[in-house]
């Protein structure tokens, strides 16, 4: 087949819960495709001779080979080949930004019908998850060396199967007690449930990966001490999950969280089944989420779920600098989240309890782009003006956690607290690599993993080059 046959513009949607059903229920929004849909999805693929989607994916999946795959029916092999080069792909099928990624650059793109590489792949995930057993892909002989990965999230899981598949003996030290970083305690059980992360977490450790949980590096544990007991490399992936602040007045009164610990409490400690699980969580009367990312999106969904009568996103730009996905912001929307865009809080009033009961917020407008290219949002002097609110998520970003720089001589880090690594994720320090969010900055899934691949690639030549940590 090739780029002249003729084009089938008619994109198979996915079918979705109803609004009104969903926005009082944690399961899954998406139901995936069926085996005919996904065929005929597939169908519309033109198997380019240049495969332009392909540029658009950070982890070199060969798109065109697993959607033919798909349309012939060649489940096996569709599998085969996704897991060649993604450890992870019903993460990805479901949380990938692949509007901006690989179907932004697919040819059919041109005329609004992309082809749904992400639920296909999705797809791909969930008839592999259905079948008894999975294939275990081919592992090189033991080279004896020995490899800690710090961090369970996308990094730190593609980096130590990608590492496990080359030969070495990979731990994995989780701070959590749950492994799968952001993907277990900050994306919500509707967009990504909880069962597809425990099983492709089970299929990296039956790639010979081990686990420990609940092992906070940096504070018992020094990133020396690990060489110590006899590893020859350490790949940092921690994330960058330390909550900002707007750092206005009332901040710290009852009933305003930051986003981190609002979703922790929801997905990690699974406050929406309390009192059955035992962490509560204000079921909010009237919500204010503060941000415009995906984090807000997922934190005003959450608040609709648990109860809330009116939930409001206030955000500082307009809807067009809005940095959450799209479908994200549309699912919000569908389920009655509203959204108060040039906007933003300049303080909270509590009760004398203690307790947050309004928020006083003020107008913006766009003024010239700033370093970022969006352009600034500029205070509307005396616009100023009180809202009712009894929760308030404030969701603008997260910082690096500083434990492992702080206790960690010789690890260098930029003025944002991140790590400083080349592209390869060297850091500062002799055998020491790091990638995803802790060196980029809150990112995105994929790029964390992309990030994890490379800096596998890059240790194992290392390390069979007989690279060794000098104390
Ligand atoms: C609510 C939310 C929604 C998001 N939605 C999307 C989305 O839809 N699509 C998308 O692509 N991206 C999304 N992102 C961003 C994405 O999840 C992150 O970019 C990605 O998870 C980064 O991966 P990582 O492996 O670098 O770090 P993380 O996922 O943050 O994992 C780091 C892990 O390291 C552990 N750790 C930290 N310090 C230590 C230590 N000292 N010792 C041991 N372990 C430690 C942490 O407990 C954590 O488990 C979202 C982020 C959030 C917060
Ligand atoms: S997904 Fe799009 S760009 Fe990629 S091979 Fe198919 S039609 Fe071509």
């Amino acid at each position: 087949m090739s780029e002249s046959k003729k084009l089938n513009l008619n994109r198979v949607e996915m079918p979705k819960q109803e609004p009104e059903l969903r926005r009082h229920n944690f399961e899954e929004v998406a139901f995936g495709y069926s085996d005919e849909q996904a065929v005929e999805e597939a169908g519309r693929c033109l198997q380019c001779k240049k495969p332009r989607c392909m540029e658009g994916c950070p982890v070199g999946l060969d798109i065109p080979s697993f959607i033919e795959a798909v349309r012939d029916g060649d489940m096996r092999e569709a599998v085969r080949i996704t897991k060649s080069k993604n450890s992870l792909p019903g993460i990805c099928g479901r949380v990938c930004p692949q509007e901006v990624q690989c179907e932004e650059r697919c040819v059919l793109a041109k005329k609004g019908a992309p082809i749904a590489i992400g639920r296909i792949e999705r797809y791909i995930a969930d008839w592999e998850l259905a079948q008894k057993g999975r294939n275990r892909p081919e592992i090189q002989p033991p080279t004896g060396k020995r490899v800690a990965v710090v961090g369970s999230g996308p990094a730190g899981l593609t980096c130590a199967a990608e590492l496990a598949r080359m030969g070495h003996q990979v731990t994995i030290f989780e701070a959590l007690h749950d492994a799968g970083g952001v993907l277990i305690y900050g994306i919500p059980e509707f967009r990504l449930p909880k069962g597809i992360v425990r099983s492709e977490v089970e299929y990296i450790k039956s790639l010979g990966v081990d686990l420990e949980l609940d092992s906070v590096i940096g504070r018992l544990v020094k990133l020396n001490e690990l060489f110590e007991r006899g590893f020859d490399a350490i790949f940092l992936g921690i994330g960058a999950g330390a909550p900002r602040f707007l750092n206005i007045p009332g901040e710290n009164l009852s009933g305003v969280y930051s986003a981190n610990e609002y979703l922790t409490r929801v997905n990690l400690m699974k406050a929406y089944r309390f009192p059955e699980y035992d962490t509560p969580i204000s079921q909010g009367r009237k919500v204010a989420v503060v941000g415009g990312g995906n984090v807000a999106m997922d934190s005003a969904r959450c608040a609709c779920r648990l109860g809330a009568k009116e939930v409001h996103v206030v955000y500082r730009r307009s809807e067009a600098e809005m940095p959450a996905r799209l479908e994200e912001v549309e699912n919000a929307k569908e389920e009655g989240v509203i959204f108060d865009f040039l906007t933003n809080p300049t303080r909270f009033l509590g009760d004398d309890r203690g307790r947050v009961v309004a928020m006083e917020v003020i107008e913006m407008e766009l003024g010239k782009p700033d370093a970022s290219g969006r352009r600034r949002p500029v205070e509307k002097a005396g616009s100023e003006h009180l809202v009712d609110v009894d929760t308030a998520i404030i969701a603008v970003g997260t910082v690096p956690n500083p434990l492992i720089p702080s206790s960690t001589p010789g690890l260098d880090t930029t003025k944002w607290g991140t790590l400083v690594a080349d592209e390869n994720g060297r850091t500062t320090l002799e055998a020491v690599w790091a990638g995803g969010d802790i060196t980029t900055g809150g990112a995105t899934v994929i790029s964390a993993m992309g990030a994890g691949k490379l800096a596998a690639a890059d240790m194992d030549q290392w390390l069979r080059q007989g690279g060794a940590w000098k104390s």
